[in-house]
């Protein structure tokens, strides 16, 4: 019995939140994608065990994590219309540890 060969443009491997978003917008740019995983379905990484929050902003709120949280976190909105996943925006307070270093202790 022979072997089906087929090539894909990229292939990602994880198909955890990260791997599925990578390969969902590149294959919005006709780029073809294979997403594998050691896991027998896909998103039971890590993936699996979040609280489901998105997050507004990172501490420390100066670094790059919370940039990208804040323009991740925008991004939301066309996401779950591409792809009709119910979704709704709560409020949720911050509360700083100090005055000077608004990170969680
Ligand atoms: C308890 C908990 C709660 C959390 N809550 C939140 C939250 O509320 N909000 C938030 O934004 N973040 C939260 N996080 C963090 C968030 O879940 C992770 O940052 C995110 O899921 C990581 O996604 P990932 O795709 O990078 O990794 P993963 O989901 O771990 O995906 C990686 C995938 O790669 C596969 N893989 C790895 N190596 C190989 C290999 N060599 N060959 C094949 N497959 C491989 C793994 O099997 C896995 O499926 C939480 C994390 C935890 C632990």
């Amino acid at each position: 019995m022979g072997w089906a060969v087929e090539r894909y443009d990229v292939v990602v491997v994880g198909s955890g939140v990260m791997g599925l978003l990578v390969a969902y917008e590149l294959s919005k740019h006709g780029v073809s994608v294979a997403v594998v995983d050691e896991n027998l379905e896909p998103g039971f990484g890590v993936s699996k065990g979040h609280a489901g929050v998105i997050h507004v902003i990172q501490p420390p709120f100066s670094s790059l994590k919370s940039v990208l949280a804040v323009h991740g976190n925008r991004l939301y909105d066309r996401l779950v219309g591409e792809l009709g996943v119910r979704y709704r925006r709560l409020k949720a307070l911050l509360v700083a540890s100090n005055a000077d270093d608004p990170s969680p202790p």
